[in-house]
């Protein structure tokens, strides 16, 4: 099952303004958009009348109020999505531990483990669907199929607060008909080329001939023919937890592109683990970046340090540069770093080119900022 939280950054405001009195923007002219004051900020998010005016996710807040001049814009609220995100995994974690979560507002649910358990997969899809709603008071989406793909497919089909399935034997009526573009796994330029091509619809590349197509997609042209005909063998991935290493991973609010936004991530996430390991008196010996794709598809790149660290500024440094390296620049949802071979003592051997002075000093400085985030609480430096 693919579980998919409809408008998400709009829903989970609405249900947050509710809370406090105010109407539920889920049934007006609202969008959730970046810095309003720039006129830049792009559309994160759309209510369903604003969707009905032409409103789209990622255009500019400026095109955006040229179609509804009477739209009310609020602002993204990381910590609200990231409570309203917990809860929503929580909840289904009491029925299986075989979730993967692909980003803040959707997951995979590994259903056939548990399904002698609850029983038939369509009753038990509209009864959490149902749940979700009751306890928490935002709609979802709910596809099942036979593979992650299709039930990503299936949950994408119409919404609101829908269960849709997609088996198999449902591949040619409810998928072949869709423009190929809408075929998950298929970029943009993948698309162009294929509409260069002729093939317009997900069927016309079910039945493409792959000689003809290999010339343009090399050794892609297998896996979007599978595609097109529903065929995926990807496992359901869950969290794994591991004592050894520490990790923290890091949904964006959409689809980065920019390296210097990704690197901002980064930045954060080497301050708060680099903190979780003088908290514990640790040193890692092995830095790893996370990256997840539009596509779902994960990645880790890592290196072994000649001296373990707890440094913040060294993590950064590190997780940065593999990044760069690694990234092939397809826009990408989901950025983390994980810590590992983690030491109680740091040996360290001295090299020849480092300033001695410096890496003093930078010790210096985290041991006083984390005094500081102690004593006063970790927001205490921005
Ligand atoms: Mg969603």
């Amino acid at each position: 099952m693919h579980i998919d939280v409809n408008n998400a950054f709009l829903s989970w405001t609405a249900v947050d303004l509710l809370k406090k009195g105010h109407k539920d923007i889920r049934y007006e002219y609202a969008v959730i958009a970046g810095d309003e004051s720039k006129r830049t900020g792009i559309v994160l998010a759309k209510s369903t009348p604003a969707k009905k005016k032409g409103i789209k996710t990622a255009e500019t807040l400026y095109s955006a109020r040229k179609k509804c001049p009477y739209l009310s814009v609020y602002p993204p609220n990381r910590e609200l999505y990231d409570a309203m995100s917990k809860k929503l995994f929580q909840l289904l974690s009491n029925y299986t531990i075989d979730i993967e979560v692909v980003s803040i507002d959707e997951c995979f649910l590994d259903y056939t483990k548990v399904k002698n358990i609850y029983g038939d997969e369509i009753k038990f899809a509209y009864k959490i669907k149902d749940e979700i709603y009751r306890k928490l008071g935002f709609t979802v989406n709910i596809g099942i199929a036979n593979n992650k793909l299709c039930a990503k497919m299936a949950s994408d089909f119409t919404k609101p607060n829908k269960v849709h399935t997609l088996y198999e034997n449902e591949v040619k009526t409810k998928m072949w008909p869709l423009s190929v573009e809408d075929l998950y796994g298929i970029g943009k330029s993948s698309a162009q080329k294929l509409q260069n091509l002729n093939i317009k619809t997900i069927k016309d590349l079910a039945l493409a001939d792959k000689t003809m197509l290999y010339p343009y997609f090399k050794n892609q042209t297998q896996h979007i023919i599978d595609i097109a005909n529903g065929i995926d063998n990807e496992e359901v991935v869950s969290q794994k937890t591991d004592s050894k290493c520490i990790s923290t991973t890091y949904t964006l609010l959409y689809d980065y592109d920019d390296i210097n936004e990704i690197n901002k991530e980064l930045k954060k996430i080497s301050n708060k683990l680099s903190y979780e390991l003088r908290c514990q008196n640790k040193y890692c010996q092995t830095i790893a970046v996370i990256i997840k794709d539009m596509y779902f598809k994960t990645t880790t790149h890592q290196t072994r340090l000649k001296n373990s660290t707890n440094n913040g500024d060294i993590i950064y440094e590190i997780s940065t540069n593999l990044f760069k390296e690694h990234w092939d620049l397809t826009p990408i949802r989901l950025i983390g770093i994980r810590l590992d071979s983690l030491t109680n003592n740091n040996d360290y051997q001295i090299s020849l080119f480092e300033n001695i002075e410096e890496r003093c000093e930078k010790d210096n400085l985290d041991k006083t900022l984390d005094y500081l985030r102690k004593k006063y609480g970790n927001d205490i430096i921005k």
